[in-house]
């Protein structure tokens, strides 16, 4: 079946349903959404956003803590566009309803929190449900929209390009043109097709590739699996990012303790109860950037050889835990820990993807019609390693410099004439009888990426993981036009295919930077790697 809109929008987050926002006078906007409209990784954020809010703060300062972070791979522009918005994105949210929280007896003020990384206090937050409560109000926002509608259970398959279709007609200079996208209606099992002028990813990020992340499960890297597919330019996405702390219990999945909790005093002590990142981080101890404490930890977790380390807060008094961190102490005691009376058990996980699909400063990608948005895409804020709580400004931001863009360019592509695009065939396919060729595929690929392609990684272990990975990836597409898709398939694919990238981009750093951390090159190398790492599908 085909549909017909003006904008479609793949992925219900911040950076999606901010510019579903923004759309919504201008056309008729679609957000598809792969799952239920609130199953993002937006819904799951703490700590807050970062702006520059406070009298002792300034824009220079937020900039100069972000180029730190990324370790010499940030653009400088995009980061002052961004840090500079910042502010006016944070007024937008307020007007659209959504309630920060406000230093005590003083209601004019925000509560600005303090995060590693962060020479200031700078993060606005509501309690630590911020980003809860974000993505309530925008949803709440998009629903008294009536020209915009959200589709829940919808999982695009692959975009759908000229050159895809066989009709491209784009000249020497010119990019190639976005159609739209093949899309899986996850109830009915149909393919249906969405034409739109405007397309925009922005299907968040990719921690399910490995086997520990704070991610949730519908971050499967799609938005760049499919824009890579389609021939968009990928860059960096061996820059990941592991979260220091996550907790550790065998009946807590992904959960985050939050940068917050140290940037109010937690401490991280190894299983004997000593605090160790004096050792590692002189000064700043807890307080060092994530990719540090995240490779700490993993030295001390692989010198004891035991599964956690701690992070110890009950110091603080705790009255003042609870309400700064209501959710974590909650999630906390229904697990049976205290954090008032003891220490939390921790792990590193993956947590965010700073690499992804090349943007201009609008949102724009390789596609004439094409838009990448948040964590899926590589603006060049976050270069090697992402100064923490800039992903919310980064979606924000650009959802707004996207919609300026959208905006001028809508008629021109409105106006041209389409091509006729072919439904989805699904040929001879027959039902996948056993579920367990995915499920075995998929914790293979996460299995092999945590240990091979992980916080530490190594030439060896690259060429291992790549090894492993390939005759997964023939499977793959063997089977590929067998079987029936379904949801599950359709996200090992993407999956498998993110984790060919990231071997990619990490085998071909010589050296060590922010996220990427090598014991063949362990030390920073500007003269040879001081740029992006780009990856482009060849012969296409
Ligand atoms: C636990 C946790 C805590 C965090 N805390 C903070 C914080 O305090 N501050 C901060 O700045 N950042 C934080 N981050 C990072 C930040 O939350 C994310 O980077 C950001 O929310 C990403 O927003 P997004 O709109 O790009 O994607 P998401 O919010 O992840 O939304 C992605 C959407 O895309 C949809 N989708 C994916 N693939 C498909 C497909 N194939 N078809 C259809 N739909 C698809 C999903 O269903 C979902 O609706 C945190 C992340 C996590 C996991």
């Amino acid at each position: 079946m085909e549909t017909k809109t003006d904008f479609l929008i793949i992925g219900s987050g911040i950076a999606g349903l901010s510019m579903a926002l923004k759309l919504a006078p201008l056309g008729r906007v679609v957000v598809l959404t792969k799952k239920s409209e609130s199953s993002t990784a937006t819904n799951l954020a703490q700590g807050g956003i970062a702006a520059v809010l406070g009298e002792d703060d300034s824009f220079e300062l937020h900039q100069q803590d972000t180029l730190m972070a990324g370790d010499g791979l940030c653009h400088e522009g995009i980061v002052k566009t961004i840090v500079c918005q910042g502010p006016e994105r944070i007024r937008d949210l307020e007007d659209l309803g959504v309630r920060f929280s406000r230093q005590p007896g003083n209601p004019e003020k925000f509560d600005l929190g303090k995060e590693g990384g962060h020479s200031r206090r700078r993060i606005v937050h509501a309690g630590d449900f911020t980003g809860t409560e974000i993505q309530k109000i925008l949803i709440e926002r998009v629903h008294e929209k009536p020209s915009v509608s959200i589709l829940e259970d919808h999982i695009v398959v692959d975009l759908i390009t000229e050159c895809k279709i066989g009709t491209c007609t784009a000249e020497k200079d010119e990019k190639e043109r976005c159609l739209g996208a093949y899309v899986l209606e996850v109830k009915t099992g149909i393919i249906h097709t969405f034409l739109a002028p405007v397309t925009v990813i922005s299907t968040g990020g990719a921690g399910k590739v490995y086997l520990y992340t704070s991610n949730p499960d519908v971050a499967t890297g799609d938005g760049i699996a499919v824009a890579y597919r389609a021939g968009a330019r990928i860059a960096n996405p061996e820059f990941v990012q592991f979260h220091p702390t996550c907790l550790y219990h065998p009946k807590a999945k992904n959960f985050l303790i939050s940068e917050a909790l140290r940037g109010e005093g937690g401490r991280l002590l190894n299983f004997s109860g000593e605090a160790f990142m004096e050792k590692y981080a002189p000064g700043l101890r807890e307080l060092a950037g994530r990719d540090i404490v995240a490779r700490a930890i993993d030295t001390e977790l692989k010198k004891s050889g035991k599964d956690c380390v701690y992070l110890d807060i009950s110091h603080k008094p705790a009255g003042f835990l609870i309400k700064r961190f209501p959710n974590i102490y909650a999630r906390c005691i229904e697990l049976g820990i205290d954090m008032t009376k003891e220490p939390i058990p921790v792990v590193p996980a993956a947590h965010y993807m700073c690499g992804g699909i090349v943007t201009d400063s609008y949102g724009e990608t390789d596609l004439r019609g094409l838009f990448a948005l948040g964590e899926t895409a590589c603006t060049g804020l976050h270069g090697a390693n992402r100064l923490a709580s800039n992903s919310l400004l980064e979606g924000l931001v650009m959802a707004h410099q996207a919609y300026l863009r959208a905006r001028e360019i809508f008629s021109e592509l409105r106006d041209r004439k389409a091509p006729r695009v072919p439904e989805w065939d699904t040929g001879g396919a027959v039902d996948m009888e056993e579920a367990v060729l995915i499920s075995y595929n998929w914790d293979v690929i996460r299995r092999l990426m945590w240990n091979y392609v992980g916080i530490v990684r190594s030439n060896r272990r690259l060429n291992l993981a790549r090894q492993r990975l390939i005759p997964i990836l023939e499977e793959i597409r063997h089977h590929y036009w067998d079987y029936i898709l379904t949801r599950d398939f359709i996200e090992l694919r993407n999956l498998a295919q993110v984790a060919e990238l990231i071997i990619a981009a990490a085998s071909q750093r010589k050296e060590s930077r922010g996220g990427h951390y090598t014991m063949d090159y362990t030390c920073k190398d500007d003269w040879n790697w001081r740029k992006d790492t780009i990856i482009k599908r060849t012969g296409h």
